[in-house]
């Protein structure tokens, strides 16, 4: 910390709550790192060496997905692929970058990134449309080989190790699952909204984060001494010792509460008024179930399988598919475990496998068009089934068609098994997320070709209200007690109920407690909520009384603006 520095304070969105001060690590444009040192001229062959080291590894990186590509989506795709093993071979970019090596004595991902770099600035002034696209092709490439050499230095002597707070422009959920847990403390972003995934996942993963602050790129320079209030939005550059000593109050404060609700989770989820309720955890893998979530809630009610995808940058095989989802299975006591088909697309993209639009070819619209990674995950998760309560789920399902379409394949992908003689439950439930609203429209006709619903209400305000989810820009209006959002969630419990199907809501709002009681009190039976706000969401469920929440809910139904609702959620929450 600076003695010198004045205070700062920056206000943002409020994403992932808890409070943590410490150094900043600035993510440059590219999210990556890229540390700067002189080197010893005696050094320069070992720089040499580890840049070889580098290439080769990214070489085989290649290799290994183009092979995948090829298999999952066909030959044409894979050409991609092709391209950036040329940009790799490129001896004029090799022979440049190593006497940017020899003449500037720094370090060799410096050297790298500033010759490729340039070739970068070159090409986009380039006419020729072809060569222009080259562009992404370099900086694909150029992201694997600093990859490869960052992973090599992680155990030098530079800064990685050291906990820090990523200040970064945006954080992509493939660069979320691949941080260090042990070293990372906060983020901090100047985009990004509330339900953005890696802000998901960072709630998950508990730790502290702003996003939507515009210009924090521009305001904290890399190693400032930063604190941030996750539960307030707030970012504080240079933070005074008056300031650190407060906070500190708060966090501790914190902690008694956070204790007072694990003294609680033993006992039922139930109202006050004895309307027991399920709840169950969203987990984005196997390592998320703890003891707890096994003895003391009910259940996975959302495996958001992409992970596994995010980690591995690529398409996983069967077998390792089926590891991942039978430890899930086995680690959950018997008790039900909703898996979530492929919902890959948006703002989760791997590696030559992806659309990033929301409203492109996302989820099972990605999977209808790719039967072949499809039908490897209906097999891998149907192989998963015999060790337990397995239930299977697609996302993103907007009409009757593409839910026959994708039952189909499903029976196919049995079918297939039955006809190999490896075991599954053929009993196995299928569901569908409610997510879109062509799907609460219609949700009576659903009923009739699935088990049960879950709705992710993530989603369904992002598409019901037109406001990406990512875009801090329009954050003020992705709101979750909007009248549309409301009526939208009556309509699809009480249709639930006439169909007799079991609803579930897994989108965020279920674990946000003003909005739990909302949910509860338009009919809600079972929430799934992330594993971090189980414990919470028990103890204020455990403190709502169910026929005063209806009373209010008739009440806020009447309303015809978001803010009054929230307002009145506020003070029936206050005064629990
Ligand atoms: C949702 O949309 O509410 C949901 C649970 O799914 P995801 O956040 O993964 O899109
Ligand atoms: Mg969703």
């Amino acid at each position: 910390m600076d003695s010198n520095s004045k205070e700062i304070i920056l206000k943002g969105i409020p994403a992932s709550p808890g409070i943590c001060h410490g150094n900043a690590m600035l993510f440059a444009q590219s999210h990556i790192d890229i540390p700067i040192y002189d080197i010893d001229a005696e050094v320069i062959e070992k720089e040499k060496e580890r840049f070889e080291k580098a290439l080769i590894t990214t070489r085989e990186e290649i290799f290994q997905i183009r092979d995948q590509v090829s298999k999952s989506l066909g030959e044409d795709e894979a050409l991609i692929f092709d391209a950036h093993l040329m940009v790799l071979e490129d001896n004029a970019l090799i022979t440049e970058i190593l006497q940017h090596l020899e003449q500037n004595k720094k370090n060799v991902e410096y050297s790298f990134n500033e010759v490729v770099e340039r070739y970068i600035n070159f090409f986009k002034t380039i006419e020729d449309e072809y060569l222009r696209e080259r562009v992404s092709d370099i900086k694909d490439v150029s992201r694997r080989v600093l990859n490869n050499l960052l992973g090599e230095t992680k155990t030098g002597n530079d800064s990685k190790h050291q906990t820090r707070i990523i200040v970064s422009e945006d954080i992509t959920p493939s660069q979320a699952v691949g941080f260090d847990k042990s070293n990372l403390q906060g983020f901090i972003t100047n985009s990004g909204g509330a339900t953005s995934h890696f802000v998901i996942m960072s709630r998950s993963f508990k730790i502290p984060a702003v996003v939507g602050l515009h210009n924090a790129t521009e305001k904290i320079k890399h190693n400032d001494y930063i604190l941030i209030d996750g539960y307030q939005g707030l970012v504080f550059i240079n933070p005074t010792a008056n300031t650190i000593v407060e906070y500190n109050k708060i966090a501790s404060k914190q902690l008694q509460i956070e204790r007072t609700f694990e003294e609680e989770l033993v006992e039922k989820t139930e109202t006050l008024d004895g309307h027991s309720i399920e709840l169950m955890a969203n987990i984005e893998a196997s390592d998320d179930i703890s003891e707890s979530v096994q003895n003391n809630f009910d259940g996975i009610g959302l495996f958001r399988t992409e992970s596994i995808f995010l980690k591995k940058n690529g398409v996983p095989s069967e077998d390792e598919q089926f590891k991942e989802y039978a430890s899930v299975v086995q680690n959950t006591n018997g008790k039900p475990v909703i898996i979530r088909t492929l919902d890959i697309g948006g703002d989760k993209l791997i590696n030559g496998v992806h659309d990033d639009s929301f409203l492109g070819l996302r989820a099972i619209r990605f999977c209808l068009e790719n039967l072949t990674i499809f039908k490897t995950q209906l097999r891998a998760i149907l192989r998963a089934s015999v060790f337990g309560d397995v239930k299977i789920m697609y996302p993103m399902i907007s009409g009757v068609e593409e839910l026959d379409k994708a039952n189909h394949i499903f029976n196919e992908v049995k079918d297939a098994l039955l006809a190999e003689g490896i075991a599954f439950n053929p009993n196995i439930e299928v569901g569908a997320m409610i997510e879109l609203p062509s799907a609460v429209s219609i949700i009576d006709l659903l009923a009739k070709k699935v088990d049960f619903f879950s709705v992710g209400t993530n989603d369904l305000i992002q598409y019901l209200m037109a406001v990406d989810r990512m875009d801090d820009r329009v954050s003020h209006l992705y709101q979750p007690t909007h009248p549309a959002v409301l009526r939208s969630l009556k309509t699809i419990f009480e249709k639930s109920d006439d169909s007799n199907k079991h609803v579930s809501v897994c989108g965020e709002m279920a674990g946000e407690p003003i909005y739990t009681a909302l949910l509860i009190g338009l009919g809600a039976k079972s929430l799934s909520v992330s594993v971090s706000r189980l414990p919470e969401v028990k103890h204020y469920i455990r403190l709502m009384n169910l026929g005063e929440l209806r009373e209010l809910v008739k009440e806020l139904l009447t309303l015809d603006q978001a803010e009054p609702i929230e307002q009145k959620l506020n003070a029936f929450l206050e005064k629990l």
